[in-house]
């Protein structure tokens, strides 16, 4: 792909959140040089403090003072015992063994590599794990001084710090656990083979894509529906350790346009406080309200059905059917097939309960979902069926997988979407089913909030048509 075709932006937003934001990229250097005149002695010490990412911009200042000459001895000593440091970073993959992550770093020091060896701390900590952010302090003759790790095992708010560090001819290993900090990152991009195409370029997790994907999975069909020139953008949650950048939280907001069409989402969380609590029920069990996602005007963007039965991921979203079903066999085909490989999980679009599970002729393994209002879908050529008849679903839980019995040529999930036995777009059905708004003691807040989401969204575009340019 050329790189001139493509769009995305990174720009890391900095606006407040209310917890615990540390803004890493203020940075304090300072410089201090020491200048031998032959007529005497001079320290020119100049400092620059930069508060933020514009350096150019700051003011320098500078101090001279006039200092009593020094011998000379104890000063080429001093610059003798003052030894460069260099820096490096890295992250580790899971072919690492001492020796290769420490070459990797630029460090040459055998006492270290049998440390990384022999500790177990270190052991457990860096050896074979993949994607830890690592950052090596190392002497001018690439002697490590100083290695840190950093990851975040677990969805708590921490991540693991694993410190080696040198003690005169040997070095000591210790593990500590720190809060992460949340900032919001913006990103965005446009759409010319796959959504994860574009968002690797923007580099947004898969966590983040995935995300997006379900969070406009009522309105937009990812499987089938994307078009090349369709873009979105997204504000979300980067969670850091030091600074370095160790998970991706939730979107916060995200803008899709889709054939023209722009479908707008924000999180929201309705304060406590608003809802009713039923008599007898004490607050404590009510304090967390479930969030979800909203229209910038209000409207859940929960709905009775999902538009797609298999849930969006980097498995379904490059797979291509080779063959395509038996058409002369399956003359009334008013369905809509999803190219999957076999195991592929399929869920139901919506809450309901199993009419059939079993096998049918042209339709192999096949599961029937009865809905409300006469409305009955149908999943079929699965591999593997994971329900009963009589049996309830909620929307969203697995009921089989791909596969490709009955008449099929290649692994699909052959869907339809019936009301009163008459066959129905899937999509069309999902877009018109029921939202729910947000409630009304909790509107003043929600609008209020989504007057800023809407300027970072539009911020958003604007910088992504700044970037097409
Ligand atoms: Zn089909």
């Amino acid at each position: 792909m050329k790189h001139g075709l493509f769009t995305a932006i990174h720009y890391v937003l900095t606006f407040a959140r209310q917890f615990g934001l540390r803004h890493h990229q203020g940075l304090i250097a300072t410089v201090a040089v020491l200048l031998l005149l032959s007529g005497g002695a001079y320290a020119v010490a100049s400092v620059v403090v930069s508060l933020g990412p514009d350096v150019a911009q700051l003011p320098i200042h500078e101090v001279s003072e006039p200092v009593t000459p020094l011998p000379l001895q104890p000063q080429s000593e001093a610059l003798d015992a003052h030894q460069v440091q260099l820096y490096r970073s890295d992250i580790s993959r899971s072919s690492d063994t001492a020796d290769t992550l420490l070459m990797r770093l630029g460090i040459d020091d055998p006492v270290a590599v049998a440390f990384l060896r022999a500790d177990p701390k270190a052991r457990q900590g860096l050896v074979g794990r993949v994607g830890r952010s690592l950052n090596a302090e190392a002497s001018d003759s690439n002697a490590l001084l100083k290695l840190v790790a950093r990851w975040s095992p677990d969805d708590d708010g921490n991540f693991k710090r694993l410190v080696i560090e040198r003690n005169g001819p040997t070095f000591s290993s210790r593990l500590e656990t720190a809060p992460l900090t949340a900032s919001s990152r913006l990103a965005g991009g446009t759409i010319q083979t796959s959504l994860f195409a574009a968002t690797d370029d923007a580099q947004i997790p898969d966590t983040v894509a995935i995300q997006i994907a379900e969070i406009f999975s009522g309105d937009i069909d990812f499987h089938r529906a994307l078009r090349k020139g369709d873009r979105f953008s997204v504000v979300y949650e980067a969670l850091e350790g030091d600074g370095e950048p160790l998970r991706a939280g939730r979107v916060l907001s995200a803008e899709f346009v889709n054939d023209g069409k722009t479908y707008q989402a924000m999180w929201f969380q309705e304060p406590a406080s608003s809802t009713a609590l039923p008599q007898g029920e004490s607050r404590a069990t009510h304090s967390l309200t479930k969030g979800g996602y909203y229209t910038l005007d209000g409207q859940s963007l929960r709905r009775a059905y999902l538009a797609s039965p298999m849930a969006f991921s980097r498995v379904t979203s490059g797979f291509k059917m080779r063959f395509h079903p038996i058409l002369q066999k399956w003359r009334a085909h008013l369905g809509v097939d999803y190219a999957a490989p076999t195991g592929t999980a399929v869920r139901s679009v919506g809450d309901g309960f199993v009419e059939f599970a079993g096998v049918q002729n042209g339709f192999g393994n096949v599961v029937f979902i009865r809905h409300r209002n006469n409305h009955t879908t149908v999943y079929a050529h699965l591999s593997r069926i994971a329900v009963k008849r009589g049996q309830r679903v909620s929307q969203g839980q697995n009921i089989g997988a791909v596969g490709a019995t009955g008449w099929a040529t290649g692994p699909h999930l052959h869907y339809e979407f019936r009301v009163n036995g008459t066959h129905q777009n899937p999509l069309a059905i999902a877009r018109k089913s029921e939202s729910i708004p947000v409630s009304p003691t909790s509107r003043p807040v929600f609008m209020r909030f989504a007057s800023t989401v809407r300027q970072q969204l539009a911020a958003a575009a604007l910088l992504q048509a700044g970037t097409t340019q």
